[in-house]
Formats: C-alpha cells, sequence, structure tokens
C-alpha cells in the first residue's frame, strides 16, 4: 500500500536541506518505493501565512501520514514574536498533537570524519551509539510546577519528577526493540539512588527484561552516564532515560561527533508512526547560500525507512551511499578539512543520490 509521508521544510535552511532529502526519496521511488509526498507549512513560514506556527492543515496532513520529515524551524525574523506563536511553537504543538513520546537520537562518527570530534581520534573514531529519551513525561510535565511565595517573602522554585509504570513500560519497549536490531545492548539511565521516581523506573526495565532474554541490561546513574559518554563512548549500543536526563545526555553525545550536521533523529508514537528531522536548528546564518550541509536531514530519512516504513534494507542503502560520498572525500564547509573537495548543499544532495542510483 502507498505510504504517505508529510513533509514540513519549515525555516531557515530547511527548505534547503528537505530538498535535498526528497531527491533522496524520490531516487528511492525509482527503485520501488511506494510513496507519496504532501507539502505543509511550519514555523515561521507558517506564521508569515497563517498567522499561526501550526495551520490545521498542517497538523491535518501530519495526522493523515505515515511518517513526517521535518527540516526546522526558527529564525531572527520572529524572535520578537509573543511567545504564542513563536515558530518553535509549531514544533512543540506538532509532537505533542501526535504523541510522539519516544525521541531516537543516534550519534554516528563515521570513521572519515573522526578528526571533527574535539576528542582523541581513537575515542570517537567508529561511535555508534543510540539514545532512546522518553519525551512526554518526566519533569518537564509533571504537575504541580510553578513559582510561590513563602510565608516569610521569598519566592520558591517547584517542579514535578513523576513517571507512570506504564509511561517507563512503554518507552522502555521502545529501547529494547531497538537494542535487539542493534547489538542487543541496552544502558538504562536513572538516580536510582536519590530519586524515588527513578529507583520506580529501574524496577520496571528490570522488569520489562524478562520478556527480552537476548537483550542485556544494564543500569547506571546518570552523573556516572555523563562521564562515560565522554570517558569511553564505545562502550555503548543502546541508552534509555528520562525526558530530562536524555535532553542532556543527548547533546553531550551528540558533540562526542563534533559535526551538527550530521546527526537525525526521530520521534515515535505507540505505532511507529514518526516525525524525522535533523538535530540542528534553522541555521538562519548561513540559509539560502547553498552551503549547509543536508546529511542529517538524508539520513534522518534513513531512519524513517527504518522505523516507520519497514524498509530496512533501503535504510542500509542510504546510509551507505553517504558513507561512499564521505569516502570520495566531498565535504559541505561544516565537515571540511584539508585536503578534501568542498562541495554545496545541492551538490552533496546530488552526490548520495548519483551513490544511490549505482547500488
Ligand atoms: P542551529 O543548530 O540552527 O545552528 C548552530 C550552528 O550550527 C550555526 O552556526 C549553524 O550555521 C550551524 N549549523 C546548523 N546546522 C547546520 C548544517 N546542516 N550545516 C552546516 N552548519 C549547520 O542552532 P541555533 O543557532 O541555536 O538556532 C537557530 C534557530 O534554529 C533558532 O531560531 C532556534 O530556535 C532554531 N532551532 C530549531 C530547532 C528545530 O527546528 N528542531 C532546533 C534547534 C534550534
Amino acid at each position: 500500500m502507498t505510504k504517505k509521508i508529510a513533509v514540513l521544510p519549515g525555516d531557515g535552511i530547511g527548505p534547503e536541506i528537505v530538498a535535498e532529502a526528497v531527491k533522496v526519496l524520490d531516487a528511492l521511488k525509482h527503485q520501488g518505493l511506494d510513496i507519496t509526498l504532501e507539502y505543509g507549512l511550519i514555523g515561521g513560514a507558517a506564521y508569515d501565512d497563517a498567522g499561526t506556527p501550526l495551520p490545521a492543515d498542517t497538523v491535518a496532513i501530519s495526522k493523515a501520514a505515515d511518517a513526517i520529515l521535518l527540516g526546522a524551524v526558527g529564525g531572527y525574523k520572529w524572535e520578537s514574536l509573543d511567545i504564542s506563536v513563536r515558530p518553535e511553537k509549531g514544533l512543540l504543538g506538532i509532537r505533542s498533537e501526535l504523541n510522539l513520546f519516544a525521541n531516537l537520537r543516534p550519534a554516528i562518527l563515521y570513521p572519515q570524519l573522526a578528526d571533527a570530534s574535539t576528542l582523541k581520534a581513537d575515542v570517537v573514531a567508529g561511535l555508534d551509539l543510540m539514545i532512546v529519551r522518553e519525551l512526554t513525561g518526566g519533569i518537564y510535565f509533571g504537575q504541580p510546577r510553578g513559582v510561590r511565595t513563602l510565608e516569610n517573602g521569598e519566592k520558591e522554585g517547584f517542579n514535578t519528577l513523576v513517571y507512570r509504570e506504564s509511561e517507563v513500560n512503554r518507552i522502555g519497549k521502545v529501547a529494547f526493540d531497538i537494542a535487539r536490531k542493534r547489538q542487543g545492548r541496552l544502558c538504562s539511565v536513572d538516580k536510582a539512588n536519590v530519586l524515588e521516581c527513578t529507583e520506580l523506573w529501574r524496577e520496571t526495565m528490570t522488569t520489562l527484561s524478562a520478556d527480552y532474554n537476548d537483550v542485556e541490561l544494564s543500569h547506571m546513574y546518570v552523573d556516572n552516564a555523563a562521564m562515560q559518554l565522554v570517558r569511553a563512548p564505545k562502550q555503548f549500543d543502546v541508552m534509555v532515560t528520562t525526558n530530562m536526563f536524555g535532553d542532556i545526555l543527548s547533546d553531550c553525545a551528540s558533540m562526542l561527533t563534533g559535526s551538527i550536521g550530521m546527526l537525525p533523529s526521530a520521534s515515535l508514537d505507540e505505532n511507529s508512526k514518526g516525525m524525522y528531522e535533523p538535530i540542528h536548528g534553522s541555521a538562519p546564518d548561513i540559509a539560502g547560500q547553498n552551503i549547509a550541509n543536508p546529511l542529517a536531514t538524508i539520513l534522518s530519512v534513513a531512519m524513517m525507512l527504518r522505523y516507520s516504513l519497514n524498509e530496512a534494507e533501503m535504510a542500509d542503502k542510504v546510509e551507505a551511499a553517504v558513507s561512499v560520498v564521505l569516502d570520495k572525500g566531498l565535504r559541505t564547509a561544516d565537515i571540511h578539512s584539508e585536503g578534501m573537495t568542498k562541495v554545496g548543499t545541492v551538490e552533496m544532495g546530488d552526490a548520495v543520490v548519483a551513490a544511490l542510483d549505482k547500488k
């Protein structure tokens, strides 16, 4: 059956990088991928057109789709708008409209780019880890929350860390399933020595592991996990953690690779419908100059093929095509180094498509 993909280019470099990812999807269509694309506005572009960063049309297209490809939102032009209509509201809105509770952030360092990291090449070359972050619960959403004034007049800020067993089970299953398809190792990160809520998180993960005898579960406190990520990141296969710990650890992990323009992400709902986007923003400083790196968005297409469209072989092909292009020495400005060939956004997309066509 034909799969529907909603394409939301957004702002800044969004339209440029999404255009290259669409070229890849078109090339795969010629190789038999049965998809249709429908475009929608989001972020600042939607605000300019319709006075809202998330028009009802965009929500409808996205709800009807099997997967969503997003560029990025935001830019200088919209920074002074009221917070309720800022571009970023569009992004948060679509995530909650679609109930995308599992955020998958791979940190992969292609050996060809080992010099791009601030860490020693031997510590990070060949890094391939996946962080699974719970996205719709925990302290970012827990009630009660706020700032109150105490009897003595002093102000006190408070938030609530809360997770139900069902929420932990739901994200745990996603993480175990992914570990099963990778090297079969899952590290659950918590602060069970201090926080009762994450003690329950740990117990729930342990109970769940009985259903996954083929996956080796380990537990780590978040402070140690932060240290281990920088000390010896290749020890990890898949990590699963809470919303806030995942927010921090996934940014740390992405920077191990040193190249923000290379990293894709996925946010999934309970039925593996997902939204796929590069981890970087709309980079307004380089928009419209044909210098943005489109590979994070192209690799987001690979994740879409793997996690929502059930086309693992095609996903492998896209990732292999990216590797071929890097082997040829082609680099956009952000990952360029001496001796390599500098190319623009469009040339990089064309090169991936050419490598794909040869497969
Ligand atoms: P950013 O990720 O857009 O840019 C950070 C730096 O990385 C910039 O120097 C930029 O030029 C560079 N960069 C980013 N992507 C690149 C690519 N593909 N190729 C080459 N270089 C790249 O983050 P920022 O500057 O903090 O934010 C810019 C805007 O993006 C803001 O409006 C912010 O709110 C928004 N933003 C959106 C998202 C999203 O849509 N998911 C995420 C983060 C930031």
